[in-house]
């Protein structure tokens, strides 16, 4: 079958030769139809992903059409379904109490094992999710949906607080379309204006900061002094994450959503004198996937402008360069198989 290798750093390969997926106990095989292209497909390519490894089939935002499905899965061919790509242990600590997201030996679809950018892949109908009345589109959108509604739930967000969200990047929109969702007053804060446009009219969100035009001041404005009870970091940017400590309210919380492979420091003074709680947010339990299925069946949430670009499998090589370029404006774009 068909599939795209990203055989080494900046290089893909068309294969048609690629083995079809083997049906295991407890297994679906899925006909691969749409696949979500994020930060991490890009620093795959670029090699400054850690823990990666080449040879590699990408692709972990993935919807597609069942095949076949082993007994006892309750699925059956012609189902359409989103992949939940997170294959946990089910045995360690942190999947023992239920935060399956953070496996201690976690493998990710299309990034430490082989993903979806193929015709058609074995995945366990444990991380299959039945998206009938979601377009293919939608349904490749629940997993970097899913990050953001996970760093949400996190949070605990309460109806009226007043949130920060850093970075209006696919995962930053996310945080905030579900933090609106939780009934959060939403401020968003970038350093590109046309992005925080988006924030207003897709997000809905309540206010805007540029981040590099006195952000605290704006924030002490925005909020009369009390600053955001929660603030979620979603750059993936080691300056912003440090500067977020200043935007906190005393008694609130940080969540970094997005990380970075350095150290990062902060005043403990900072720190301290707000008593703050500080958070990593990693990926999604299948909880937040329902939760996201929900939500994208209510309508609330606009898939059609969160999807920017698109290709076809044949062409994404060739476009792959172009979503690289910030100057494209991409937030998603999407392959059609
Ligand atoms: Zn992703
Ligand atoms: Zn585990």
């Amino acid at each position: 079958m068909k599939g795209i290798v990203c055989e080494a750093v900046e290089s893909f390969k068309y294969r048609d030769d690629l083995p079809e997926p083997e049906l295991g106990a407890g297994e679906a095989i899925v006909q691969i139809r749409r696949v979500g292209i994020c930060g991490t497909d890009l620093h795959a390519f670029k090699g400054n992903q850690p823990f990666f490894s080449y040879p590699r089939v990408l692709g972990h935002e993935l919807s597609g059409t069942v095949v076949q499905a082993a007994d006892g899965t309750g699925l059956q061919a012609g189902d359409q379904v989103a992949v939940i790509p997170y294959l946990h242990c089910g045995e360690c600590i942190a999947c023992r109490s239920g935060k399956t997201n953070c496996c201690t030996s976690m493998k990710v679809l299309g990034v430490h094992v082989d993903g979806g950018m193929r015709e058609r892949i074995a995945v366990p109908a444990t991380h299959l999710i039945r998206t009938a009345g979601l377009s293919l589109d939608e349904s490749a959108m629940l997993e970097p949906l899913a990050i953001g509604a996970h760093a949400v739930r996190r949070s605990r967000v309460t109806k009226g607080e007043t949130v920060l969200v850093i970075g209006a990047g696919p995962i930053g929109l996310g945080v905030m379309a579900f933090a609106k969702y939780a009934g959060a007053r939403v401020i968003a804060m970038d350093v590109n204006e046309e992005r925080l446009a988006f924030c207003r009219s897709w997000a809905a969100v309540d206010g805007t900061v540029n981040a590099l035009e006195g952000a605290v001041e704006q924030l002490e404005q925005l909020t009369s002094g009390d600053y955001p009870t929660i603030v979620f970091d979603a750059t993936g940017n080691a300056k912003s994450m440090e500067a977020a400590f200043r935007y906190v309210a005393h008694g609130g919380t940080l969540v970094y959503v997005g990380l970075v492979k350095n150290d990062l420091s902060f005043s403990d003074t900072e720190f301290h004198k707000r008593e703050m709680t500080l958070m990593g947010s990693r990926n999604a339990t299948k909880a937040d996937f329902d939760h996201v299925l929900e939500v994208l069946k209510s309508g609330s949430i606009d898939i059609g402008r969160y999807v920017t670009h698109r290709s076809s499998f044949e062409q994404m090589a060739g476009q792959f360069d172009t979503w690289l370029n910030p100057a494209s404006k991409v937030i998603k774009a999407v392959v059609e198989l």
